[in-house]
């Protein structure tokens, strides 16, 4: 119902974002105008496959239909605002909604040292509901869910500007994916159809929504789970991600048993590591009786602080001596993951955060 009321709003001659549609929609639209249907197949090849927004370029398609298009559509739906690279070759992209230029998002791409992959963070939402203390994003609050087309559209302007092609995607950008789930499945099958990307090259992480984790072992099985655990004690747990003070550990094993059993392999627990909160024996050992519940590897990821952040970085000493309590006892591999992109604020949210600070400023000094 929802699609035909779109439709009918493109055939009223209001414009609409062309990467908005459906390849069935497309169909229609041009059945609609008069239009052969199999050009839906070659424009949704330029909307995704070969990422071209301008339509002058789209020359296997009759100039009328590409003046059809440009006058009654636009192509985008997101705008790259800014684009930062850092010494370590990480690159921070921000990007405004078309159609509201105040809410953005941040996508960062992390090309692996030895160049064999390019994995791209993807935001799911404009900002976050959860409000982790430790997330610049968390400062933010939810802004928007993100469609599946703003999603899958970071991937086309990201290959675009940088000539790279993804080879990974990670869901650890703004927001909680599972609280936006049935776009971010329609984005992950799109992923996978259109930039071939395999399901098990995509990893969706969340701070541990149940039902989420469930529907997303039952869709796609296939699609790697990372939990944001940050603690495996409840009270700690919830002292830094307030969804916990309604969601215990518990119940989140079970969940996770249930994904284990569909995935068949050891998901992951991301653990940012807080000195003086998280990083005691204590903590330790904890982590490793999850280990024991369902297997994942452990990546401890050394806090990067941001203005009027509540914890500091971990010095290198805290986190290797954090990382071998841990390895001597827990049963699966731990890694350190260095944050990376320092210099160009690559902590989640961060960009967006300064945005929205200079938006502020200005407003104020007006
Ligand atoms: S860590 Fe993730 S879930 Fe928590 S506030 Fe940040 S974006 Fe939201």
């Amino acid at each position: 119902m929802q699609e035909q009321n779109r439709l009918n709003q493109v055939k009223a001659e209001g414009k609409n974002f062309l990467r908005s549609f459906e390849e069935e929609d497309l169909k229609q639209l041009l059945e609609s105008r008069g239009f052969p249907v199999y050009r839906a197949q070659q424009i949704t090849a330029w909307l995704w496959q070969k990422g071209e927004s301008n339509v002058d370029k789209w020359t296997d398609l009759p100039k009328d239909l590409r003046a059809w298009i440009k006058e009654h559509s636009e192509v985008d739906t997101l705008r790259l605002t800014d684009n930062l690279q850092s010494q370590d070759d990480t690159v921070k992209f921000t990007f405004a909604l078309a159609d509201e230029a105040n809410v953005e998002i941040e996508s960062v791409l992390i090309p692996s040292r030895d160049g064999k992959r390019n994995t791209l963070c993807v935001s799911s939402q404009a900002g976050c509901a959860i409000g982790c203390t430790f997330c610049a994003t968390g400062t933010l609050g939810l802004l928007k869910n993100l469609k599946w087309y703003h999603i899958l559209e970071q991937l086309v302007h990201v290959q675009k500007a940088t000539g790279k092609r993804i080879t990974n995607v990670v869901f650890m950008g703004m927001g909680e994916p599972m609280q936006n789930l049935k776009n971010v499945i329609t984005a992950i099958r799109k992923m996978h159809k259109y930039f071939n990307l395999g399901y098990r090259h995509i990893t969706v992480s969340t701070v541990g929504i149940p039902k989420g984790i469930i529907k997303l072992a039952d869709e796609l099985p296939k699609v790697r789970l990372a939990l944001s655990l940050h603690s495996a004690i409840q009270y700690k747990r919830e002292q830094i991600i307030p969804l916990a003070q309604a969601i215990s550990l518990e119940q989140i094993v079970d969940a996770l048993k249930y994904y284990y059993e569909k995935h068949g392999r050891w998901l992951t627990y991301e653990y940012v590591l807080l000195p003086g909160f998280n990083d005691s024996k204590e903590d330790a050992n904890a982590l490793v009786e999850m280990g024991y519940k369902v297997p994942a590897k452990i990546n401890i990821i050394p806090f990067n602080p941001f203005p009027e952040a509540p914890f500091r970085a971990p010095t290198k000493r805290e986190i290797y001596r954090f990382a071998a309590m841990l390895e001597r006892k827990y049963p699966y591999p731990v890694t350190v993951r260095m944050p990376r992109g320092r210099d160009i604020a690559g902590a989640c949210g961060q960009l967006a955060l300064l945005h929205k600070r200079k938006i502020l400023e200005s407003l104020q000094e007006r």
